[in-house]
């Protein structure tokens, strides 16, 4: 009966090639590798150098492969996302010129398999690898968009296409709840935006309001009990607003002893983007609320140092801090150069 449900399946996946021969405009196999550098730290972001039809493409090809295996859209987007996350991190190279799902020679062919270059569909699933052939040429090439995502949609549709099965498959594959968290708020982001175009940025303080910052990296304290100086202190008036500097999730909002008031949203990018001592918070905004660059999220103030609603020890500012998440651990980096390159460009939007 499995074996039964598979061939229609592939047989539906299959019929991928033609649909995608007459929507797939040559222009994809013009991009460049350079997604593997997909950072906003590190390179520009590919959608800022790719032709700007492309990430409208990509969708489009998710939602085909959706209507085809009836796992939503947003939920391969986001996968696709996060591997490309993962790459970047992990310094992995894909083959594939669209996607982004990596496969390693012994995923794909199957760890014990003799042929670590192997694309016999035969021989690929006798030694249990994840090759698989989407194209209709019977071979599972792993430098082929649509081979990857025949075989990316047999992980994600293994045990049923409902939300909560992709959760289990999800965890079935990456043997890390993290991930499968990751992939889940990926996915409500690009659910709600309907959008893959959400690398847009913003700086956290409205730039004609009165403020001033400077480069405090590693500075051995900073304001509001940061032992370590892990972020920006960025000085302002009471009641400035503070604004998402990013498209994100809302993952944690609430009293930090250190933090006071603050408010944590996770990026794209699997970039965290924290903002402490705060005020207090704009109305209605709760965790897994989807957030864009600029929209209001709360306000200057100096709360924090205390137990909950402690403030005044120190004066009012925003402490700016970025996290990277590179899947298993999760560290702080400079956010001055970002924060100067958001503010910047939100000058450039006034003008
Ligand atoms: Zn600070």
């Amino acid at each position: 009966m499995i074996e039964m449900q598979s061939r229609a399946f592939w047989s539906k996946v299959l019929a991928l090639s033609l649909l995608l021969s007459t929507v797939t405009p040559t222009s994809f196999s013009h991009r460049t590798h350079s997604k593997a550098m997909a950072n906003d730290q590190i390179a520009p972001t590919p959608s800022s150098i790719a032709p700007k039809h492309t990430q409208a493409e990509r969708k489009e090809l998710f939602e085909k492969i959706s209507l085809l295996s009836g796992i939503p859209w947003q939920y391969l987007a986001a996968v696709d996302q996060y591997e490309k996350t993962m790459n970047a991190s992990k310094k992995r190279t894909i083959q594939q010129p669209i996607t982004n799902f990596y496969f390693s020679d012994a995923n794909w062919a199957g760890k014990l398999n003799p042929d670590q270059q192997d694309t016999n569909l035969k021989s690929i699933a006798f030694f249990h690898g994840f090759g698989k052939d989407g194209s209709g040429d019977r071979i599972a090439d792993r430098a082929n968009d649509l081979d990857v995502l025949a075989a990316m949609t047999a992980i994600l549709g293994k045990n049923g296409t409902k939300v909560e099965n992709l959760q289990i498959n999800l965890l079935n594959y990456y043997q890390n709840p993290r991930s499968v968290e990751r992939i889940k708020q990926f996915a409500a982001i690009y659910e709600t935006l309907g959008t893959l175009e959400a690398n847009a940025h913003a700086f956290p303080l409205p730039v004609t309001a009165d403020y001033s910052y400077r480069s405090t990296w590693g500075d051995s304290r900073g304001w509001g009990g940061h032992r370590s100086h892990e972020g920006t202190d960025l000085f302002a008036g009471y009641g400035v607003p503070v604004r998402s500097t990013c498209f994100g999730i809302v993952e944690i909002k609430g009293w930090n002893p250190y933090g006071g008031w603050r408010i944590g949203i996770r990026d794209l990018n699997n970039i965290y983007h924290y903002y402490a001592h705060l005020s207090g918070y704009q109305k209605n905004i709760k965790v897994n609320d989807i957030v864009k660059p600029g929209q209001t999220i709360g306000w200057v103030g100096s709360s924090g140092y205390g137990k909950p609603g402690t403030s005044g020890k120190f004066p009012p500012h925003l402490h700016f801090g970025l996290y990277r998440d590179n899947g298993t651990t999760e560290w702080s980096y400079d956010p001055y150069p970002s924060l100067r390159r958001w503010e910047r460009e939100d000058q450039n939007k006034k003008k």
